[in-house]
């Protein structure tokens, strides 16, 4: 196909434009970060030659010196950010720069209010990269070609930001982008040679690749030579006591385009063991707004001596890791890797392990020297952390140490096993532990009536993965994990009874036994298809009936989990549990009419089912009952 000029007036897609709208707004008060994110971009884009370019070399075309450049004009108020990268491609252009790719993005935007503050936090948890032009620019104009494309296929693509934008070929000598930035008429102070200078050493001294600007005289006029403005140092090259934590600081923002500082960050450079490398992992300080979309790749960028080789790259943390941003830069990969080859190098494993375990090391730290920061992570990436130990079992113990959850005595999600096994009873050997829907209904469960009148703590575990976790687990430091809601439950564990107290209440429960044989083998008759088995409970204090599941079946909250992802569930009927000293059981002992019996057995053992969060089969039939039961006492 001819190039021609083909002129064509475009409407960005509509999550642009309301994104625009709120990045001018919201960002105002930090407008000189546009420069970083455009520095970063270009950086990015500079990354992405070098690495097509192990392939197929021809694409450096005559030109192999890669660098920024920034210039301004104060006449025309222009600031303009140049790089050799990569650029693009009509095609690309208007993909990249007219629609946001990011998934939940209308989502993300629906969940702004309005209040600038808030929305600034939002927008950098967000990323508006190339859109920050507009907090300082009323037109942007956008030169571009891409790398290996002949020169008829530069491409023009100029914005005021209203919600359209124009687009044209036109010839460009050079690869790779200029952004032009037509400054609003109060942004006049970006037009000077020592306020950019001092916003690019601020931001992206660190960056491993020359920013440019032009030597000027005295009086700010431009010579014709092109002076390195930053260090360009590969930041993580660097010995840590070089490093000052501004600068780890901004080095994250650029990797990550977060525009919030991290949580904290771990350095390492390990050399002459069986593998060399050098790692700077961080933990941001907020989960990013799409963390559990599933197409969003997620990983580290990898160099291999200093170059630039890949980014996003997954191999080297595990899923359960996934939160973590930052580089890797090893000796152990050839430069010419492909995503291909690395996915089966032999070197991965031993860096994947290494990597895992400064991570892991890193969080022990914080709980044992900043457990204000611990908590702020768990609250933000606990939920990811627990599907650590099924993904990965020789850590499993390490990570069993990091999860935290709330208990019958404590709250808020920050009780880890080894505060449980410190106050656990003399005699305790388990780790009890209860799975709900959610916290209110966890602690009202019935399961728990007996562990409240001993004072023994109960993990509650209200969130939907928690049963799928513990069930990887089974017992932590030696002790067994055991849920209240199943199996046959052993009192002398946690009762506070002497020996001969023991005895006599055996004593008695053979009794209640006898006296409750022939009620039990009526409820079994009505229940016949709804229940395993219907025994008397050591487990209930206030209310007359639960239900109880066997010791090794799936328990509630993980069966709906997977029928929620559509498996096959097979079902196993609970175990129906009466509590003989209720005053209810006592009076159904005692019934003589059937069909009485039976509607209160029904209602009991909806009951127990509701409690633990099951639905009913037939809502409105359990209505009908309970009215009518009501009925029966306001006649009486
Ligand atoms: P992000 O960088 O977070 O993807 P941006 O809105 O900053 O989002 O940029 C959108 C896309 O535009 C980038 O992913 C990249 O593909 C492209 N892009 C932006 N700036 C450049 C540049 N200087 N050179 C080449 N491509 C660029």
């Amino acid at each position: 196909m001819s190039v021609n000029a083909r002129q064509e007036k475009l409407n960005f897609q509509a999550e642009v434009k309301q994104l625009l709208d709120i990045v001018v707004h919201s960002l105002y008060s930090n407008k000189e970060i546009f420069l970083r994110e455009l520095v970063s971009n270009a950086s990015d884009a500079i990354d992405k030659l070098r690495f097509e370019a192990l392939s197929d070399p021809a694409l450096f075309e005559t030109d192999s010196s890669l660098s920024i450049k920034i210039n301004f004009d104060k006449r025309e108020k222009t600031i303009t950010i140049s790089d050799n990268g990569i650029g693009m491609s009509r095609d690309e252009v208007v993909s990249n720069l007219g629609t946001i790719a990011k998934s939940g993005t209308r989502d993300f935007l629906s969940r702004l209010t309005g209040d600038q503050k808030k929305d600034a936090h939002l927008i950098g948890q967000f990323g508006v990269g190339f859109y920050s032009a507009f907090i300082v620019a009323d037109k942007v104009t956008v030169i571009t070609r891409r790398a290996g494309l002949g020169i008829e296929h530069g491409v023009r693509w100029e914005s005021i930001g209203d919600g359209e934008y124009v687009i044209e070929n036109m010839e460009k000598q050079t690869r790779g982008t200029d952004v032009i930035l037509h400054l609003k008429t109060d942004e006049d102070e970006f037009l000077g040679d020592w306020r950019l200078r001092s916003i690019v050493k601020k931001y992206s001294d660190h960056l491993n690749i020359p920013i440019q600007m032009l030597k000027r005289k005295e009086d700010e006029k431009p010579t014709d030579e092109w002076e390195t403005v930053n260090r360009v140092t590969a930041l993580w090259a660097l010995p840590k006591s070089d490093v000052t934590d501004e600068q780890y600081k901004e080095f994250y923002k650029h990797i990550s385009h977060d525009f919030e500082d991290p949580l904290v960050w771990t350095h390492h450079k390990i050399e002459g063991g069986n593998i060399d490398y050098t790692c700077l992992l961080y933990l941001p300080a907020h989960a990013p707004f799409d963390l559990w979309q599933r197409d969003k790749h997620y990983g580290l960028k990898l160099y291999v001596q200093r170059v630039f080789i890949m980014d996003q790259v997954e191999q080297f943390l595990p899923n359960y890791l996934r939160f973590v941003r930052g580089v890797i830069d090893t000796t152990a990969l050839p430069l010419n890797i492909s995503r291909e080859i690395l996915q089966d190098h032999f070197s991965i494993p031993k860096l994947r392990s290494a990597l895992i375990r400064h991570v892991l090391d890193l969080l022990d730290r914080l709980v044992e020297e900043h457990p204000a920061q611990y908590a702020a992570f768990w609250k933000e990436f606990g939920n990811v952390l627990k599907e650590g130990p099924a993904e990965d079992f020789a850590n499993r113990a390490r990570i069993a140490k990091l999860l935290r959850f709330s208990s019958s005595t404590i709250d808020d999600q920050t009780v880890s096993f080894d505060d449980y096994i410190k106050r656990m009873k003399a005699k305790q050997t388990k780790i009890y532990y209860l799975t709900a829907e959610s916290l209110l209904g966890a602690k009202s469960s019935p399961h728990l009536e007996i562990f409240r009148k001993n004072n023994v703590e109960v993990l509650l575990l209200t969130d939907r993965i928690d049963e799928w976790v513990i069930s990887h687990l089974a017992d932590y430091e030696g002790k067994a994990l055991q849920s209240v809601a199943k199996g046959d439950l052993k009192l002398d564990e946690i009762a506070d009874e002497s020996k001969e107290e023991r005895k006599a209440d055996e004593r008695k429960e053979q009794i209640q036994q006898q006296a409750y044989e022939p009620l039990l083998k009526k409820v079994h008759t009505i229940l016949d298809k709804q229940i395993k088995e219907v025994r008397l409970s050591h487990r209930l204090t206030l209310s007359p009936a639960c239900l109880v599941r066997d010791e090794h079946a799936l328990g509630v909250q993980m069966e709906r989990l997977l029928k929620a992802v559509g498996q096959e569930v097979t079902e196993v009927k609970p175990i129906f549990e009466l509590n003989p000293e209720h005053p209810i059981i006592r009076k159904l002992n005692q019934a003589l009419d059937e069909a009485w019996l039976e509607e209160w057995v029904q209602v009991l053992y909806e009951q127990a089912l509701l409690a633990e969060g099951g639905t009913l089969p037939d809502p409105a039939g359990f209505v009908q009952r309970i009215n009518k039961l009501w009925m029966e006492r306001i006649a009486s």
